[in-house]
């Protein structure tokens, strides 16, 4: 999509025409809170768990001090169809929609901030693309510090950091600790190990981000009878389980292979999920949970 709509500051315009000060707090201080959000498209488009998104938005908003409340799912609804219309949008898109100061200020701003939403094409993963990762030197931000569970713009600056030191040693992922050593998460996605039959993820006291993907993992794995743990990982436990994935909207369900192990195919529990996640996301399964939301654009 060249030169796109979006819908910035209560207008559709050009993706290069929404500029803001180069000393607004947003850009100086990367003070912003955001989702990524996922729409599918089949014989609808289905933007998946919205109502969730629109959630940890607006606890977001509420944690770094905006003064402002997300809006309604109604109007989100409104703009998503109006964007696809106008970039006639035909395939998988995501959405970034990321709430702002666009004026000059201080990080300490209390100015009223506006919003973003803009459609970016991302296609569904598949199975076979799968990522190599390295345990990080980089620690994960403590909550004690920068809370990790407020989904705002700085807080991905500790992500870049360990995902630059990823790639300057050959892996496409970092895998963080958090301060106290554990396994916390990966520079934007939620980590999962099997360890005999059995899933295990870090708790939500690892200093992660609370996921909603994670979510919808744990819960497919559940309902399905797998046992699932949510604990404290060592280090020690990492290297010696038999499968790894990350998760995330953006990411999926991606399969991890670590640079210190030397051979890779998915692992069954980890081919189970990304599966069973296609069906998720697509309203083919698990639609007594209401997580996707159906787009029709005649109405
Ligand atoms: N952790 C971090 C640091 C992330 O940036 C993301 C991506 N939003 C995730 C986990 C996964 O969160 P979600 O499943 O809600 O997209």
């Amino acid at each position: 999509m060249k030169n796109y709509f979006i819908y910035y500051d209560n207008k559709y315009v050009r993706q290069t025409d929404a500029t803001l000060p180069v000393l607004s707090a947003s850009t100086q201080f990367g003070l912003n809170v955001f989702e990524g959000i996922r729409v599918y498209k089949e014989d609808f488009y289905y933007i998946f768990r919205l109502e969730d998104h629109l959630k940890r938005l607006n606890n977001s908003l509420n944690l770094i001090g905006f003064n402002t409340k997300v809006i309604s799912k109604q109007e989100f609804l409104n703009i998503i169809r109006e964007l696809i219309i106008l970039n006639n949008i035909k395939s998988d898109f995501s959405l970034r929609f990321t709430y702002l100061i666009n004026e000059i200020d201080s990080w300490s701003s209390h100015k009223l901030p506006t919003f973003f939403i803009a459609p970016l094409i991302r296609k569904r993963n598949s199975a076979d693309n799968y990522k190599t990762a390295i345990l990080s030197k980089t620690r994960r931000i403590s909550k004690l510090a920068m809370n990790p569970r407020i989904k705002c713009g700085a807080n991905y600056i500790n992500g870049r950091y360990a995902l630059l030191d990823a790639r300057n040693n050959g892996a496409d992922l970092p895998i963080l600790k958090n301060q106290d050593g554990f396994i916390s998460e990966s520079s934007g996605a939620c980590v999962f190990l099997v360890k005999n039959g059995v899933v295990i993820t870090p708790s939500l006291d690892c200093d992660i981000l609370e996921s909603i993907t994670r979510d919808t993992v744990i819960k497919i794995f559940l309902e399905n009878n797998y046992k699932v743990e949510e604990r404290f990982i060592s280090e020690a436990e990492f290297n010696e389980c038999d499968e790894i994935f990350v998760c995330g909207s953006a990411a999926e369900i991606t399969p991890i292979k670590l640079t210190n192990k030397t051979d890779f195919c998915i692992g069954e529990l980890t081919k189970f999920i990304f599966d069973e996640y296609q069906l998720a996301i697509t309203a083919k399964s698990y639609n007594n949970h209401l997580w996707t939301t159906k787009i029709e654009l005649s109405k």
